[in-house]
């Protein structure tokens, strides 16, 4: 059976990416739609032709615990809202992909895992990245040593962020932060998979050019992490640069992706060779992947404890923002 997925936030991502991922998807398919906005419920029902019996609103969602067409919930919600739905879900009985940043910090994770594990639902969380080829082959490459032992990472990840300035994700209580939770939760990921270890502390430092629209959040941060096999790694995130790449050094080469963690197609090189791997559809594969472990019951390979180990670095990092000292994660 295909599983039946529903949406939950029908904004910039859910329409731009995962819906039309949803029309390529083999393993499972968009089977309804949970949003505030009835002219969304409309004009999506429309478009994708999904029944009404399979619209919902955030007041009436628990109801989806009796729609046997769902049977994932996926949560493309402002990040404060992550936690209410995804245990909200879990409660109505339906697995969860939830988009990252996992939750506002590390203890909203902590009960999103428990609330899906004591009813028994799997939780993803939308790392499409691990579903990627040219992230799959740095993986390996850093993972297996294929170069000797990585000692260097440097990597960034930003935009130059234009848009509206009462935007949620200018807002602290419904984004948690700014540019270091939208974008460099990428990074820190960069290098806890490049190494396939987990850093044990980190110190950071932040600047901001624009501190009139990032009012209530970071823009740009830079941060050290100290792995326990003693790589050096440093990182950034921003909301007012454009920045996107993987740098690693081994004992016996190099190897990079720019860009590194967008969905518009990854580029990558191998001791300054192209690496000439194809692109994919990554929500599509990712969301596949998914519809397979839950037929399963297997767990994701980014499960809710993989949201988690980043959310322990961002909660770090922010506490050495304010102590100007190394923090452990
Ligand atoms: P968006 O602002 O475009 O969409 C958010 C949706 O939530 C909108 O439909 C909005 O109507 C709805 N919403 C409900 N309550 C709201 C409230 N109180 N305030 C504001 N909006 C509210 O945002 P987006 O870019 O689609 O991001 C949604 C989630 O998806 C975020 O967690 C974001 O980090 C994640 N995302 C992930 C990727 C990725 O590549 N994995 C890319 C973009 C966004």
């Amino acid at each position: 059976k295909r599983m039946g997925i529903a949406l939950v936030g029908l904004g910039g991502y859910a329409g731009g990416q995962l819906a039309p991922a949803l029309q390529q998807t083999k393993n499972c398919y968009l089977a309804g739609l949970v949003t505030g906005t009835p002219s969304k419920a409309e004009a999506w029902g429309k478009k994708y032709n999904i029944p009404q019996k399979n619209i919902y609103n955030y007041q009436n969602f628990d109801e989806i615990a009796k729609n046997p067409d769902i049977d994932i919930v996926y949560i493309v919600l402002p990040v404060s809202m992550h936690k209410e739905f995804t245990i909200r879900a879990a409660q109505a009985g339906k697995h969860v992909i939830c988009e990252k940043p996992m939750a506002l910090n590390a203890a909203e994770c902590r009960e999103m895992i428990a609330a899906c594990k004591k009813a028994n639902r799997l939780l993803s969380i939308g790392y499409r990245l691990h579903f990627e080829p040219h992230t799959l082959e740095v993986m390996r490459l850093g993972q297996k040593k294929v170069l000797g032992k990585v000692t260097e990472i440097d990597n960034g990840n930003g935009f130059t962020y234009r848009g509206d300035p009462n935007a949620w994700r200018l807002k602290k209580a419904l984004a948690g932060g700014g540019g270091l939770m939208d974008m460099g939760i990428y990074a820190i990921q960069g290098a806890r998979y490049t190494l396939g270890e987990e850093p044990i502390a980190v110190k950071a430092t932040q600047e901001k050019t624009r501190p009139d629209f990032f009012k209530e959040v970071d823009e740009t941060i830079y941060w050290e992490l100290k792995f326990p096999g003693g790589a050096k790694s440093t990182g950034k995130s921003s909301y007012n640069n454009d920045w996107g790449y993987l740098h690693a050094k081994a004992e016996h080469g190099t190897f990079e992706l720019e860009p590194a963690y967008g969905y518009g197609g990854l580029d990558g090189k191998v001791n300054d060779k192209p690496m000439n791997i194809l692109n994919i559809n990554q929500q599509a594969a990712q969301m596949d992947d998914f519809a397979t472990c839950v037929r399963l019951k297997k767990q994701s390979r980014v499960p809710g404890e993989e949201g988690l180990k980043d959310m322990k670095v961002v909660d770090a990092i922010y506490r050495s923002l304010d102590s100007g000292k190394w923090e452990n994660v």
